[in-house]
């Protein structure tokens, strides 16, 4: 049984879960909210701990001169997020102001900033590895705060989320057969905790008409892959996990070599903190203290 969607989301804000911010897709997270997502989290660490990932840490914005050089704009406008401040003298700092006090537009005296919101959590990675991989690639893991603009009134579709991602660097073999594992290993991990997850073939939301194209491509070629649970409805299940091969895209444009001196393959994978804590509540109720003992005991071991 599935909570619907208005049910979901009175009960997430009638246990104290969300913290509603008046704004669709923004809130905060409550104490037991909290909790899930930090013991999800911990649980892929404890899975993941012989892998020999280099965990790192950015924060939740990237050089604006990243966002450009990725092609963002070209792909997911949509979506993107930009930090604006302001750059005005004395006159300027009271007139801002005072717009902003007698509600008029206050906006247009921002300017942008270096800096963009992250739209994911893997983007800040690929720069630092510019060069050559040691013999066997890289594994890499983030967990960071995103921003898309998508506002919405599923409790699943925030604007500002948290993605656990594994990136994987290396030959275009090792890189897929990498994906491959943890497709399964996934499915594995989300089924032993109960949810009633399947995998697919998926696409990006890229942006307009030749955007539609570029979906068909990614599905046709089998660059995305994602883990869905039912949350919302049993037909559109959600993606609480994604796996993106990215082939050359990031290593190209960043001069990723493997040990070889070939253009190396990235891939990486990302599990939507947020939505794996909702699809366990949507799954075993409001109160995590009456879920399912073989599901407490994995996620307070
Ligand atoms: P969707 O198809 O639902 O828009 P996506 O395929 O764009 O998601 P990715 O870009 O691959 O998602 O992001 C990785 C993971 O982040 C997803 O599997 C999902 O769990 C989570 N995620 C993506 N968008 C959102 C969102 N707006 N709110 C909360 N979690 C999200
Ligand atoms: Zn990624």
């Amino acid at each position: 049984m599935l909570y619907s969607m208005q049910d979901l989301q009175r009960g997430l804000e009638g246990h104290d879960l969300v913290l509603p911010s008046g704004v669709k897709g923004v809130w905060g997270r409550g104490e037991v909210m909290e909790d899930i997502i930090r013991r999800f989290n911990d649980l892929v660490s404890r899975e993941t701990k012989d892998d020999g990932a280099q965990e790192l840490q950015y924060p939740p914005v990237l050089a604006r001169s990243l966002i450009e050089k990725l092609g963002y704009l070209d792909n997911f406008p949509q979506l993107a997020g930009s930090v604006h401040s302001f750059f005005g003298k004395d006159a300027e700092a009271r007139e801002i102001a005072r717009k902003a006090r007698e509600g008029e537009d206050w906006e247009a005296m921002l300017q942008p900033t270096d800096v963009m919101l992250a739209p994911a959590a893997c983007y800040a990675v690929y720069p630092n590895f510019s060069g050559m991989l040691p013999g066997k690639g890289r594994l890499i893991s983030v967990t960071g705060w995103v921003f898309r603009h998508e506002p919405s009134d599923e409790p699943t579709r925030l604007q500002s989320f948290r993605m656990r991602e594994f990136i994987r660097m290396g030959a275009q073999e090792e890189v897929v057969a990498w994906r491959d594992t943890w497709l399964e290993r996934g499915m594995e991990l989300l089924k032993r905790l109960g949810l009633d997850a399947k995998s697919d073939v998926a696409s990006d939301p890229f942006f307009g008409r030749t955007g539609k194209m570029m979906a068909a491509q990614q599905v046709e070629q089998r660059l995305k892959f994602e883990i869905l649970v039912p949350v919302i409805s049993h037909e559109a299940p959600t993606a609480v996990c994604s796996f993106n091969w990215h082939q050359d895209h990031f290593s190209g444009k960043f001069g990723i070599r493997t040990a070889g001196g070939e253009t190396a393959h990235t891939a990486c994978l990302g599990f939507g903190l947020e939505r794996v804590a909702i699809a366990l509540i949507n799954t075993h109720g409001f109160d995590p203290a009456q879920w399912p003992a073989d599901v407490r005991k994995q996620l307070w071991p």
